[in-house]
């Protein structure tokens, strides 16, 4: 496994539970930072079948119960009550600062026999018949299958040059950890906040356990090529309307400014002989449904079966149709994610959804697709290709 993010952690996980030898390469030492902090109920169920959700409930981190849409031009809003989907039994998830949450799962992978080599980067794979080698910073290992779980890196679809970029997203974050922004009472402390500002830019709200508050900017790249000032443009953007004023009014900023690019990418392939990608590495959408870790642990989910079955029928991952399997698995639901994406980019996407969740039916399906729950086939929005 190359890359100890929680597609990597949750598939050496799964694997190691079924008796595999796991061995996991992860270049950093943890904690480090990561972006990516809001989770998806539909991820519950993952990190429970692996035994982790006991560790992510133990008050570290906050719970999640909704998400809301205000579009800050007209200041209208709507929200999505995660206990209103098709899947009740998963009302919530959480907001995690992802050094910490990273960390737990690859140290719960290790508590499960995964063979963690941190930090140890990987510099170059190369396969045969039947088995792959690794070249690290420190060694030569052989492995029968080999996993990219890099994230955004994508070391395997950038050695085999596989990457395809979606240039018409072309985005960055602009982001700052703070203390003091306003907060919903009592039980929706812990919401997220996403909020639609001119231009097709957005903000998120991801409110931490404590006093801490990730805010961002997603705005596109071209905003930065007249030398914009970061921070400057940062408190602009979060001053930009009476309602997000009034969140960050007594905001004070506790982290540097961040930017990073946003590229979508997929792969032309996801699954070789002896390789396999999850996660970022396979796919990285636009961050504005959260989807990302949602999709990492989905991958690895899939990625699990098709390697156990490889094992137990003594095939490589492209035989009796393993390879075509896993990416359709994978595409089925994150081509739903890309609906909503496109539906959030196009018009009135507030007020469209706001008529929409007036009708307890779609209020239910939508809720559960913005909850995640984009692999489920029982949703009507999903069989009638609303979705
Ligand atoms: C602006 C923005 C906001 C986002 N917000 C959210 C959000 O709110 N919620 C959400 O779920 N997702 C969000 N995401 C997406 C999220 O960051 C990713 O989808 C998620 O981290 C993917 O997990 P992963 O395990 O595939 O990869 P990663 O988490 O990126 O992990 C990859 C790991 O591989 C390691 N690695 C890389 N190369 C090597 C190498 N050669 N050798 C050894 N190790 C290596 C890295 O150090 C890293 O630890 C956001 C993304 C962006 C850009």
């Amino acid at each position: 496994m190359i890359g100890g993010g929680p597609g990597g952690s949750h598939l050496s996980t799964l694997l190691a539970q079924k008796g595999l030898d796991v061995a996991l390469f992860e270049r950093e030492s943890f904690p480090r930072f990561h972006i990516g902090e809001s989770l998806l109920p539909a991820s519950m169920p993952h990190l429970m079948e692996t035994g982790f959700y006991k560790k992510l409930d133990s008050g570290k981190y906050i719970r999640k119960y909704g998400a809301r849409f205000v579009d800050y031009r007209t200041d209208d809003e709507v929200y999505f009550g995660f206990d209103d989907s098709l899947r009740p039994e998963f009302p919530m998830a959480f907001e995690v600062l992802r050094s910490q949450f990273d960390k737990d799962l690859l140290e719960h992978a290790v508590e499960c026999g995964v063979k963690l080599h941190q930090p140890e980067r990987v510099k170059e794979v190369s396969f045969h018949d039947t088995h792959g080698v690794v070249k690290t910073s420190k060694g030569e290992y052989e492995a029968t299958f080999i996993v990219d779980a890099t994230g955004r890196d994508a070391f395997i679809g950038k050695q085999m040059k596989m990457r395809q970029m979606n240039r018409d997203l072309n985005n960055v974050a602009v982001f700052a950890h703070f203390t003091g922004v306003k907060r919903n009472p009592g039980k929706n402390a812990g919401d997220i906040i996403i909020g639609l500002l001119p231009e097709r830019a957005w903000t998120w709200i991801i409110p931490f356990q404590g006093e801490h508050t990730s805010v961002g900017v997603v705005c596109s790249s071209d905003v930065f090529k007249g030398g914009t000032d970061l921070g400057e443009y940062l408190n602009r953007s979060l001053m930009s309307s009476p309602k997000m004023t009034e969140y960050m009014k007594d905001a004070e900023r506790s982290s540097e400014v961040t930017v990073i690019s946003n590229y979508s990418h997929t792969s032309e392939s996801l699954v070789g002989d002896r390789w396999m990608l999850v996660g970022d590495a396979a796919v990285f959408l636009d961050p504005i449904f959260s989807s990302g870790v949602h999709v990492a642990l989905s991958s690895a989910r899939f990625a699990s079966e098709t390697l156990l079955k490889a094992f137990d029928r003594k095939l490589t991952l492209r035989q009796e149709g393993l390879n075509t399997e896993y990416e359709a698995n994978v595409h089925r639901g994150v081509k739903r994610f890309h609906s909503l994406i496109s539906l959030f980019y196009g018009d009135n996407f507030v007020a469209q959804m706001k008529k929409t969740l007036t009708l307890k039916n779609t209020r239910m399906a939508f809720t559960s697709a913005v909850a995640g729950d984009v692999w489920n086939e029982g949703n009507f929005i999903f069989q009638k290709n609303v979705l």
